[in-house]
Formats: structure tokens, C-alpha cells, sequence
């Protein structure tokens, strides 16, 4: 997907600073941290939004998770928050699922 940011990092067009990455997903630093630690994950498929997921997405959303878990582990965070804005009025700006992990220092969830 061309007009899409992550699409575009996932493709390497666009740099990003890789945290972890398999078969279904790539995490990285978000660009404009909202925490001490602030990392996104995202499907490696094209999934818009929380609002038009479907059945077939259930396994990589599940999947996100385990991978927070797996990156928090890795990097010694004992607690985190996991955070999916859904839809534009959700405060989603970039149309490609993605859960942020935020963790460590004062949280600016306001403008997560
Ligand atoms: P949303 O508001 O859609 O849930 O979150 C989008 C996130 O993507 C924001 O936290 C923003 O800082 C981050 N972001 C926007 N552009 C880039 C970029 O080019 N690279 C990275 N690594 N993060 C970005
Ligand atoms: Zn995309």
C-alpha cells in the first residue's frame, strides 16, 4: 500500500528503528515518544483499523500481544501499558492496526 506510512516502513522506504520482527509482524520506536519506552507493533498485512477487522485478522491480533510480551521480557519491562486507538475519532492518525507499548517515566497518554 503506497499511501500507507507503516506500509511504507514495513517495505524499508521509509527508515525505522526495529525493535522485533517475524513472519506476521515488525515492532519499532515510535518517532514522537509518548513514554521513556514507546514501541509499536504492527501487522505485517495492511489491516486499517480496529474498525474494519474481520475474523480472518483474529490470529495477528492475537499476535501482537505475545510480541509485547516477548519485547517487554527482552528488554527487563516489568509493566506496561498496551494502547490501540481505533478509528479517527478513537484518535487513530495512521490507518494500519498498531498497538503502542508504552512504558517507563510519566506516560503522556493524552496524546497517545
Ligand atoms: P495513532 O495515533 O495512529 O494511534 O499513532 C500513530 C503513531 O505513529 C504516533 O504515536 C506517531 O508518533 C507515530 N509515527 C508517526 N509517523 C511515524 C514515523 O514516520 N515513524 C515512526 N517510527 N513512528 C511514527
Ligand atoms: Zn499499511
Amino acid at each position: 500500500m503506497d499511501s500507507c506510512l507503516f506500509c511504507q516502513i514495513l517495505e524499508g522506504n521509509i527508515p525505522a528503528k526495529k525493535v522485533f520482527e517475524d513472519d506476521q509482524v515488525l515492532a519499532f520506536y515510535d518517532i514522537n515518544p509518548k513514554a521513556k519506552t514507546h514501541i509499536l507493533i504492527i501487522p505485517k498485512k495492511h489491516i486499517e483499523s480496529g474498525l474494519t477487522t474481520t475474523k480472518e485478522d483474529e490470529l495477528v491480533l492475537g499476535h501482537l500481544f505475545l510480541v509485547a510480551k516477548k519485547i517487554a521480557q527482552e528488554q527487563g519491562i516489568e509493566g506496561y501499558k498496551l494502547l490501540m486507538n481505533v478509528g479517527e475519532k478513537g484518535g487513530q492518525v495512521i490507518f494500519h492496526v498498531h498497538l503502542h507499548l508504552l512504558a517507563g517515566g510519566e506516560i503522556d497518554l493524552k496524546n497517545c
